[in-house]
């Protein structure tokens, strides 16, 4: 198919549309009022994705990807206003990783098999209209890796996004679909509601047309759409626990903590959220992790941060939402400590039950709990990362205690002697994604997990070998 086809296939679409009235937030492309008006808009804007030959879905992407560039600290700067956390530096990287390397069209892969019986293919189609839930801590970059695969299977993409990030994420849903029009696609390739809630989560959860579902975000969201009777994937919270033996280089491990657990303030669900460590190295990782610019807490003052950011609800402790993805200074000052910006980390010794290491923070504040030897590091490793099968890291020069851990935590990322976001493509090797589907089993999500496999038989004819 040759360019004038295309234009002419994408413009007849967008001109049948057209006709279609909704009611359209007037201010951003792809923004409703009503939930069932954006699904409706969805759906038309999917029949023209889906007739899309991959180089068209691709110059779409590429103009994703610039712009996405061109406005990163715009999103950035957007992304700390709203929602009040994060750090505006990192979240600009963020947004460049997610435009660079998040994988595209080349993520769809056919595989066939050819013989005396002819030619089989199985090839990776779209879904159609996908309804994707997304995250306040990373709300902006997960609307856009979220759209660039989704669009690069060949789906269109409903969201209802976190309502403490709706402006930023509605930027970005503005954004991708610019992106679209500016190359000669289609508008709608993703689109929101103005105001996201559980009930217009609820009609995107009931809706006939939405074929999958996409949870990033805590327990209760993606055990939403576990429930809903769906096809869903599910990118569940974490507690990353990182262990560090006896054979680590430990003052880069310290580095590298520092660095993982800090970035964007802890706001990952992939960073390291507790520090293990072998009896006999302890002291020297906090000797280097004060010397990155940790500071250590010790006794009351403990006892005090405790109860600033955990709360009791229904007897139950739980994060205090006011603290997550705040800066070390911040909290510090919190509890009566007063120190300045270069301290980006807040340390202390604990025993393994504190609630502060048992708990998913997601502020810059690491408990470090000593134990005898890599065995016992492992068990607890184990036990807080309770199960969710997320994330996990390690330092060590030791391939069997590497080995032995990996084997035992069984998560969907586990990163060996390098920051936590190593695992995302930054200064690790690999692609990027911001929707981690330990749950459901995909791990990192990309273009290939948003199609479903078919089957294309000719039988007796098209070997030609
Ligand atoms: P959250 O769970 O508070 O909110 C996520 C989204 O789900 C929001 O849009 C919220 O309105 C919606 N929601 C919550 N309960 C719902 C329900 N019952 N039905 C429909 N929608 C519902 O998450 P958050 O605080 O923004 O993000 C932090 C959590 O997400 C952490 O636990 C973190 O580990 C996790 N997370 C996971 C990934 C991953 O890829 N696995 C990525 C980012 C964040």
């Amino acid at each position: 198919m040759n360019n004038i086809d295309i234009e002419s296939i994408v413009k007849s679409v967008i001109i049948n549309m057209q006709s279609d009235k909704v009611s359209t937030n007037n201010t951003l492309n792809g923004v409703f009022d009503k939930m069932e008006d954006a699904i409706d808009a969805s759906i038309e804007a999917q029949k023209v994705v889906r007739q899309l030959p991959l180089e068209f879905r691709e110059k779409i992407i590429d103009n994703i990807r610039k712009k996405t560039i061109q406005h990163a600290e715009k999103f950035a700067e957007l992304g700390v206003k709203e929602t009040g956390m994060g750090r505006i530096g990192d979240k600009v990287l963020k947004h460049k990783l997610v435009a660079e390397k998040t994988p595209g069209t080349e993520d769809i892969k056919t595989v066939a098999w050819s013989g005396d019986r002819g030619l089989t293919l199985v090839e990776q189609g779209p879904f159609g209209v996908i309804g994707a839930i997304t995250p306040s801590t990373n709300p902006s970059e997960t609307v856009i890796c979220n759209t660039i695969g989704m669009i690069a299977g060949g789906n269109t993409v409903v969201f209802n996004p976190h309502p403490g990030a709706i402006g930023v994420s509605n930027y970005a849903v503005n954004l991708v679909n610019e992106a679209s029009v500016e190359v000669g696609g289609p508008n709608n390739i993703a689109v929101s509601v103005a105001k996201p809630t559980l009930e217009t989560a609820d009609i995107m959860f009931k809706h006939k047309n939405i074929q999958l579902l996409v949870a990033t975000g805590g327990p209760g969201v993606v055990t939403a759409v576990l429930s809903s009777g769906r096809r869903a994937i599910g990118a569940g919270a974490g507690n990353p626990p990182v262990v560090v033996d006896e054979t680590a280089d430990i003052r880069k491990a310290a580095y590298d903590i520092y660095n993982g657990a800090t970035f964007d303030n802890n706001l990952p669900c992939i960073a390291e959220k507790e520090v293990i460590v072998v009896a006999e190295v302890a002291d020297e990782l906090i000797y280097y992790m004060q010397e990155a610019g940790s500071y250590m807490i010790t006794g009351d003052e403990i006892d005090r941060l405790a109860k600033t950011v955990l709360v009791n609800k229904n007897g139950k402790l739980v994060i205090n939402r006011d603290y997550v993805g705040k800066d070390a200074s911040y909290i510090l000052s919190a509890i009566g400590i007063n120190v300045d910006d270069n301290t980006r980390c807040i340390i202390f010794e604990a025993d393994g039950d504190h609630p502060l290491v048992v708990e998913e923070l997601m502020m810059p504040i690491l408990g470090i709990v000593r134990v005898e030897d890599v065995d016992k590091a492992i068990d607890l490793a184990v036990s807080l990362e309770h199960g969710n099968r997320h994330s996990a890291h390690m330092h060590s020069k030791n391939v069997d205690n590497l080995t032995k851990y990996g084997q035992r935590i069984d998560t969907a990322i586990f990163v060996k002697n390098a920051p936590s976001y190593a695992a995302l493509g930054f200064g690790g090797e690999g692609y990027c994604t911001f929707t981690i589907a330990s749950r459901t089993g995909e791990g990192l999500t990309s273009a290939s997990s948003f199609t479903k496999n078919r089957r294309c038989v000719m039988a007796e004819s098209l070997c030609i070998r």
